[in-house]
């Protein structure tokens, strides 16, 4: 495959993190706008926001993330976040995207709930007009947070169901807060028919894919540990479950550290759904494109099987079928 060819066909991306994808441009953009100091030199503010090598752990990872957050505590900057994120999809042909992010993250300076969504709703929306690409929100709980602080947001997703928020999503640390910790509020998810994809074998174990599946998740971020639990691949087979894979981010996270570990291969020869993301483009200074590049160095996958798994995206996006058909159509026209 070749690297300018698959950049400019057409692909769908379900699991990016705003906080984690904003380029380093924009953020400082984003920061002079509300007087916040970066650093003056553009490698050393790189260095600051891109996963180090020696990243030990998710948990390491997720420190990452603490300086973006600091500059994305306004409607103005959540806006332009989205904006940037959307422009980014647009010059590597991404038809679809479904963009996530934890409310929560954005009330440091007194932001409402609800004020924190509609910037992002808006900025996503006017990335639809300037770039063309359609996009929807996810909203995250955090798992470290109250139980009743979660709850607020499965809330909001239901306010906002008809406003470009098309799902629930768990995300953090997965170690100290299996999926069980959040039965009751995976319960009202379920309730208020919220689609609910979950961060899930991360890192920890393969069970962890399991339960989330037995708590109403459809679609699975990660889920690399199953890649040890060999026993309840059929459960995901029968359940239709879709991974949403991401390559870079899983071995900075160290949730693999050899290529021969790798679930790739296991998950396809399972007859498991996946699909492939770049989780955070900053963070783990990726593309779309380098992730599909990646899995063809890698494993030598084709341009079928590429035009494959961004089908498997488009199943698994939290559309209508309606919106499903023409982003299938689109696929099968361009490869
Ligand atoms: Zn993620």
């Amino acid at each position: 495959m070749k690297r300018e060819h698959v950049k400019n066909l057409p692909k769908i991306e379900l699991h990016c993190h705003l906080d984690g994808s904003i380029r380093p441009e924009t953020l400082r953009e984003i920061a002079d706008a509300q007087g916040i100091a970066l650093p003056n030199d553009h490698a050393q503010l790189k260095e600051l926001l891109i996963a180090p090598k020696d990243c030990q752990n998710l948990n390491d990872y997720l420190e990452r993330f603490d300086l973006v957050l600091t500059c994305l505590q306004t409607e103005a900057a959540l806006t332009a976040a989205a904006i940037d994120v959307i422009s980014q999809a647009a010059e590597e042909n991404i038809q679809y995207i479904e963009v996530r992010f934890a409310p929560s993250q954005h009330t440091e300076k007194g932001l409402s709930l609800p004020k924190v969504i509609t910037a992002v709703l808006a900025g996503l929306e006017q990335g639809q007009q300037q770039f063309g690409v359609k996009s929807n929100a996810l909203l995250c709980g955090m798992r470290h947070e109250e139980l009743k602080e979660i709850e607020k947001i499965v809330q909001l997703a239901e306010v906002y169901k008809t406003s470009g928020v098309v799902g629930f999503d768990l995300a953090g640390n997965e170690i100290d807060f299996p999926p069980y910790t959040f039965e009751e509020t995976l319960d009202l998810v379920n309730q208020l028919s919220i689609p609910l994809t979950l961060h899930a074998g991360e890192c920890g174990c393969g069970k962890n894919v399991a339960d989330a599946i037995h708590l109403g998740a459809k679609r699975i971020g990660h889920g690399i540990a199953l890649k040890d639990t060999p026993e309840y691949f059929s459960l995901l087979q029968k359940e239709n479950i879709l991974i949403e894979m991401c390559p870079t981010s899983n071995f900075q996270t160290k949730t693999v550290t050899r290529l021969a570990d790798y679930p790739f291969q296991t998950f396809l020869e399972a007859g498991i759904n996946i699909c492939i993301n770049t989780d955070n483009r900053t963070v783990s200074d990726t593309t779309l494109t380098d992730e599909f590049m990646k899995l063809h160095e890698w494993y030598g996958i084709t341009y079928a099987d590429m035009e494959q798994l961004n089908h498997n995206a488009v199943n698994g996006a939290f559309i209508s079928e309606s919106e499903k058909q023409l982003l299938h159509d689109q696929l099968t026209k361009s490869y």
